[in-house]
């Protein structure tokens, strides 16, 4: 498998520095094949879903293209809800933590005007907004659109099935249409997307991401519906009840690697972890200790795990689902080597269910969902290897010079079945793990977007958008320099990471003999 960088995609220094600050490793398939069409000027139809990348893959060409010294709107993202563009607006702003005075501003409709109105006036070089709200304003006079180079229809189908098709026309008929460029995304490809982009973009190339399919024998793969927050715990409680000497953990981003590893750490698992900000003598060093047996569980982006051949991988947990199906049958394929079954656990929530049922059309196997194991259930489990335990030695007779101790307890009165409960109550405690609840939400795959339908504006808060935690005030995003929030010092010498002060001390698992 040839792995795609994102240096080699023709993006400039700053850009690179931005997607490395966020943790990101490798571009997904819709960012490796749409930046550097998009930077070569050419219009484009993406076909791609929601949480498949394609913000950056946007985005980051929209960023390339701009010039930061000029004042005035130089590009426009139309997106079908306000949640999206601000999501949308927020991803591009953290793409852009390297640029200077790079000015973004999302516009919809449900929070005050007079804010939007003066940040459009300042010149923003990037507005993404829901096309209502972009009308309204470009109606009003006050938007300066002469400069407008760059164009992207978001979500296009979905917004041409909630009714904007005429809004979007309006809008892509008022911006300039000389040396525009225009960049439209769908997650299907239907006569009216066809219709809507032969029609205001030139000779658009369009890009799919088409694979053969791939299959991976002997490998038991589940899904369990795990919101990020419960993740460690579902983690921990499915490393509990089924104890493995070896598991490979895949995140996405090398920040995901670093927190996953910590909490586990701090649980007490003999955890460490390889990512790309890792030097290659340290990941070697973890490695060696993985093979050896010293560390347990392996937490790793799928760059740092290419080619790693270890054998006796029981099981792999995809913490995050991957992006490029490709990369999960490497994943697995890392257990059930040599003719040995393994298992696959992958964590999804939400709308990731759709890209884990593109995953199952590209394997040509069903992922069986599976429930998360209960804290009883665990608890049950954890009793029973203590019972076993306790059975084997006494099969094995081997106890000697415990009698002395056991005599004087009961010459203290306490009855052998006392002195016997008491001792199991020890070794459980040993054993135990103090288990969070599992936040349960039933419903995560209803869409509970608040969406900025034209008609009638159903839907709009009166009491104005309260989305995304710091964008409550603030219409515009200015970027300071030299902000460097993600980069820590041990991240690029391949150190062990400190722990923070006010960590609990790791509870020492209690390790069966084998
Ligand atoms: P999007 O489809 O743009 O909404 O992206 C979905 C999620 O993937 C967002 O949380 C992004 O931060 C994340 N993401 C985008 N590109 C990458 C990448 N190359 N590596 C890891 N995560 C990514």
């Amino acid at each position: 498998m040839v792995t795609t960088t994102f240096a080699s995609l023709g993006l400039q220094a700053d850009l690179l520095e931005g997607v490395n600050r966020l943790g990101y490793e490798q571009p997904t398939p819709i960012q490796a094949k749409t930046i550097p069409a998009a930077l070569s000027g050419r219009d484009l139809i993406g076909l791609s879903e929601t949480g498949s990348g394609k913000t950056a893959a946007f985005g980051l060409p929209i960023l390339q293209s701009l010039d930061l010294g000029l004042s005035k709107t130089q590009a426009l993202v139309m997106c079908p809800t306000r949640e999206l563009a601000v999501q949308v607006c927020e991803e591009i702003h953290r793409l852009a933590s390297c640029l200077q005075g790079f000015q973004s501003l999302p516009v919809y409709g449900g929070a005050p005007m007079g804010r939007q109105i003066k940040g459009l006036r300042s010149g923003a070089h990037l507005v993404v907004g829901t096309p209502g709200r972009i009308i309204d304003h470009l109606e009003r006079g006050h938007w300066d659109v002469s400069a407008v180079r760059m164009v992207v229809l978001d979500e296009a189908d979905r917004m041409l099935d909630m009714g904007f098709k005429d809004d979007m026309e309006r809008i892509l008929s008022a911006l300039p249409a000389e040396g525009r460029q225009t960049l439209c995304f769908s997650a299907t490809m239907n006569p009216a997307v066809n219709k809507l982009i032969r029609s205001y973009a030139t000779d658009p190339l369009k890009l799919d991401i088409e694979r053969k399919s791939m299959t991976v024998e002997s490998v038991e793969q589940r899904y369990y519906e795990v919101r990020s927050r419960s993740k460690v715990e579902v983690l921990s409680r499915l490393l509990d009840i089924q104890p493995i000497k070896r598991g490979v953990v895949f995140c996405n981003t090398k920040q995901m690697v670093d927190d996953c590893c910590e909490a586990l750490l701090a649980r007490g698992y003999a955890a460490d972890r390889i990512h790309g900000d890792i030097t290659q003598q340290g990941r070697e060093r973890v490695i060696a200790r993985f093979r050896e047996g010293t560390v347990e569980l392996l937490i790793a982006t799928d760059v740092a795990a290419r080619g790693l051949d270890i054998q006796g991988v029981e099981a792999v947990f995809n913490y995050d689902l991957p992006y490029d199906p490709e990369d999960y049958v490497h994943r697995i394929g890392r257990t059930g080597r040599a003719g040995r079954s393994g298992i696959a656990h992958t964590f999804v929530y939400g709308k990731e269910i759709y890209r884990l049922q593109a995953l199952e059309r590209f394997i040509r196997t069903p992922v069986k969902r599976t429930p998360i194991p209960s804290a009883e259930a665990v608890e049950g489990e954890r009793a029973d290897r203590v019972y076993h335990r306790v059975r084997e030695r006494l099969e094995e007779g081997d106890f000697v010079g415990c009698e002395g101790l056991i005599d004087r307890l009961l010459d203290q009165g306490h009855t052998p079945t006392d002195i016997a409960s008491a001792l199991f109550s020890l070794l459980r405690e040993a054993d135990t793990r103090s288990m969070e609840a599992i936040q349960e939400d039933r419903e995560p795959f209803k869409d509970k977007v608040a969406s900025d339908k034209p008609a009638g504006k159903k839907g709009f808060g009166q009491k104005g958008y309260g989305g995304k935690k710091g964008y409550g005030g603030k219409p515009s995003f200015g970027n300071k320099p030299d902000k460097k929030p993600f980069k820590k010092h041990w991240e690029s010498s391949g150190e062990a990471k400190p722990k923070p002060k006010s960590e609990p001390k790791p509870k020492r698992r209690f390790r069966l003999p084998e």
